[in-house]
C-alpha cells in the first residue's frame, strides 16, 4: 500500500508529518517514512523522445517518481535503494493505450458474448471480465490506457479498484457510454452506448457523463456536426478531452472542424479508400492527433489465417478465468466466417495506403488498437499495432515515441508519463532484447512498474540488496 501513501503526500508535507509524529502529535507513523527507492540499472535505455538511447544506463526512483534517468555511471545509487538488474534488455516508459475496450477479451461475436456475460452473473461477470482485460494490459507492458465505451457504473468501478489497489491494471482513463446518434444492435447495447436526438441532448449527455466522473468522452458513429460541436463544447467546458470513431471522409471533416481532440480510426486502415489530400492537409495543419487503429482487422485476419496458433497464446489461458477462456475459444472455433471481419478483402485492399497517408503526411500520430475486439487481445494488441506502423514507415523510434510521449500529450497525461525522466511517474517496462533492431521485442515484456511498484517480472529476475517488499 506504500505507493499510495507516497503519492498522498508530498515531501515537504512529509516531513511535516515527520515533525508532527516526533512531537507526538499525531500517530500516523507510517506517513512519516522515507519514500522507498528502487533503481533499475544496466541495460539500454529509451526515454519516449526522439533521440538516441542511453546505454548501460540508471533509473532511480523515490516512491512512485523517477528521480534520475541517465547513465548508469552519473547516477549515484543510494545505499538502502532496491536494486534491480535490467542488463542485457531494454528500459522504456511503460506503453500507453489510447483506445481499449475492457468489456470485450477477443471474443468473436458481439451477439452472443454480451449475453453469455449476462447469463454468468451479470454485473459480476462484467467486473471479472473487465478485471482480466485490466490485468492483461498490464502484463503487456501497458501502464496507461484509455477505455472507450462501457457502461458507466463498471467503468468507474474498475478504474477505482485500481487506483485504491483492489485490482491490478494500468491507470485508467475511462469514457463511460459513448454518445452515437440513430445506433441499434448488438454492438450499441452491449457496450452501452447512448443515442442522442439532436445536439441539445448531446450536450446533456456530456453533462450527466462529467458529473459522473468519467475522465474523457467518446463520440461515437452517426453524429451531425452540430453534434460534435455540442459535445466538444460541453466537454472542455469540464476539461474533458473528445475522442470521435470517424471513418468517412465528411464524419472526419466534420470532427475535424468541430474541434475534436482526437480522430480515432480514420479509416482504420483500409475500411474506405484514403482520404483527399485536401483533408489530410487540414489535419496535418491543424495539428490534429490521429489514432488510425490499423491492426485490428486488416493485419489481425491475415495474420490468424497464417498462424491461427496464436488464438492459443498461452498468456491467454494463464490469465483468463477457465469459462472466460473456453467460451472466447468456442466463439473463434470458425473466425474466418465472422461478421467482424466481412469486409476484410476491401480493407487489405486499401490497408496500406490508408495507414501511409498519415505516416506520410506528418501528422501527429497517437497509437491505439480498438484491443478487446475479435481476436485483438489485450494482450498483444498494441504491440502489433505498434509494428505495422513500423512496417508501413515509422522509425522504431518514432513509433515507441506515438506509444508513449505521444500518447500521454493528446490524453493530457504528459506531465505524469509518457516518457522516463526525472519528475515523471516511474511507469517503466523492460524488454527482452533491442526493439530498434527488432520492434516485436515489445512482445516480451519482462518487468512491469507502475508507479514505482513492480507489478510483473522482478521477483525472479532481480538481483536485490534490499528485499522488502519484493514483488
Ligand atoms: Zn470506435
Ligand atoms: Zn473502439
Amino acid at each position: 500500500m506504500w505507493q499510495f501513501r507516497i503519492r498522498a503526500v508530498s515531501r515537504p508535507l512529509g516531513a511535516l508529518l515527520l515533525l508532527l509524529t516526533i512531537a507526538g502529535l499525531t500517530d500516523r507513523r507510517a506517513e512519516a517514512q522515507p519514500p522507498k527507492r528502487v533503481a533499475l540499472v544496466g541495460g539500454m535505455l529509451l526515454t519516449g523522445y526522439e533521440v538516441p538511447p542511453i546505454h548501460h544506463a540508471a533509473i532511480l526512483i523515490e516512491g512512485n517518481t523517477i528521480v534520475a534517468a541517465a547513465p548508469a555511471s552519473e547516477v549515484k545509487i543510494p545505499a538502502d535503494a532496491q536494486v534491480i538488474d535490467t542488463s542485457g534488455r531494454t528500459m522504456m516508459p511503460g506503453l500507453i493505450e489510447t483506445h481499449a475496450h475492457l468489456i470485450t477479451l477477443g471474443h468473436g461475436n458481439y451477439a452472443t458474448w454480451f449475453p453469455w456475460i449476462a447469463a454468468h452473473g451479470g454485473d459480476q461477470k462484467l467486473r471479472q471480465v473487465m478485471e482480466t482485460a485490466a490485468k492483461e494490459l498490464l502484463w503487456a507492458g501497458v501502464t496507461t490506457a484509455v477505455d472507450l465505451g462501457a457502461p458507466l457504473q463498471p467503468s468507474l468501478d474498475i478504474r477505482d479498484r485500481i487506483n485504491k489497489g483492489q485490482a491490478v491494471g494500468p491507470h485508467l482513463l475511462m469514457s463511460g457510454p459513448w454518445i452515437s446518434r440513430g445506433q441499434t444492435g448488438p454492438m450499441q447495447e452491449g457496450f452501452g452506448g447512448v443515442n442522442v436526438a439532436t445536439p441539445d441532448a448531446a450536450a446533456a449527455q456530456v453533462e450527466k457523463l462529467a458529473a459522473a466522473g468519467v475522465d474523457t468522452i467518446k463520440a461515437h458513429a452517426g453524429l451531425t456536426a452540430d453534434d460534435y460541436t455540442a459535445i466538444v463544447k460541453a466537454a472542455h467546458a469540464h476539461g474533458l478531452k473528445v475522442q470521435a470513431h470517424v471513418y468517412a471522409e465528411r464524419d472526419t471533416r466534420n470532427a475535424l472542424e468541430a474541434g475534436i481532440d482526437i480522430l480515432t480510426h480514420v479509416g482504420s486502415a483500409g475500411t474506405a479508400p484514403p482520404y483527399s489530400a485536401e483533408l489530410i492537409r487540414d489535419i496535418v495543419n491543424a495539428g490534429r492527433p490521429v489514432v488510425v487503429t490499423a491492426a485490428h482487422r486488416s493485419w489481425i485476419y491475415p495474420d490468424t489465417a497464417a498462424f491461427p496458433e496464436r488464438l492459443q497464446n498461452p498468456v491467454l489461458k494463464e490469465l483468463y478465468p477457465p469459462d472466460i477462456y473456453d467460451e472466447v475459444q468456442n466463439s473463434l472455433k470458425t473466425w474466418w466466417t465472422l461478421g467482424y471481419f466481412a469486409r476484410t478483402d476491401r480493407e487489405m485492399f486499401y490497408r496500406e495506403r490508408g495507414v501511409k497517408q498519415f505516416i506520410e503526411s506528418g501528422a501527429v500520430m497517437g497509437l491505439g488498437t480498438d484491443s478487446g475486439t475479435p481476436m485483438n487481445f489485450h494482450s498483444e494488441a498494441l504491440w502489433r499495432e505498434i509494428k505495422v506502423h513500423v512496417d508501413m514507415g515509422m522509425t522504431p523510434t518514432h513509433a515507441i515515441g506515438a506509444a508513449t510521449r505521444v500518447n500521454a500529450q493528446i490524453i493530457g497525461k504528459s506531465r505524469e508519463t509518457g516518457t522516463l525522466e526525472p519528475g515523471k511517474h516511474a511507469d517503466v517496462i523492460v524488454v527482452e532484447g533491442n526493439p530498434l533492431f527488432d520492434i516485436v521485442a515489445l512482445s516480451r515484456v519482462a518487468i512491469v512498474m507502475k508507479d514505482g511498484v513492480v507489478y510483473k517480472g522482478a521477483a525472479t529476475q532481480s538481483k536485490t540488496r534490499a528485499t522488502s517488499n519484493g514483488q
